[in-house]
């Protein structure tokens, strides 16, 4: 990521807002743009850098891993959230059709290894 501060490149600018949804945009012109140093909080590792960068919209992380490391991070929590979505809905079923019986032979077990740790030490 990044880019040196002696980069440029060349963007193309179209005639009009219109021009660019026709079929074929004719490129009206053609502008240099250089980069400038940016300063910012990377919004992975909460580190402020100033690097060189295209005029645009402010990145959000200073490097190809931490912008890994958020995406990563974005699909962990979707499955933790479907997980726990999935989780209520079975939950809310398991009332439905709520079985004693079952309720009891659990806690018992609970009880029996309570009771063995006590053994331990
Ligand atoms: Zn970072």
């Amino acid at each position: 990521m990044g880019v040196d501060r002696h980069d440029s490149k060349l963007i193309d600018i179209y005639g009009d807002k219109t021009a660019k949804a026709a079929p074929h945009p004719r490129v009206a012109y053609q502008r240099e743009i250089h980069p400038r140093q940016v300063t910012f909080t990377c919004a992975q590792c909460g580190q402020e850098k100033t690097q060189w960068r295209y005029p645009g919209a402010p990145p959000r992380y200073c490097s190809d891993e931490c912008q890994d490391g958020a995406r990563r991070a974005k699909t962990r929590e979707r499955v933790r959230r479907h997980r726990e979505k999935k989780q209520a809905a079975e939950a809310s079923e398991g009332e439905k059709s709520d079985e004693p019986a079952e309720k009891t032979l659990q806690v018992s077990l609970w009880l029996r290894v309570e009771n063995n740790s006590n053994y331990i030490g």
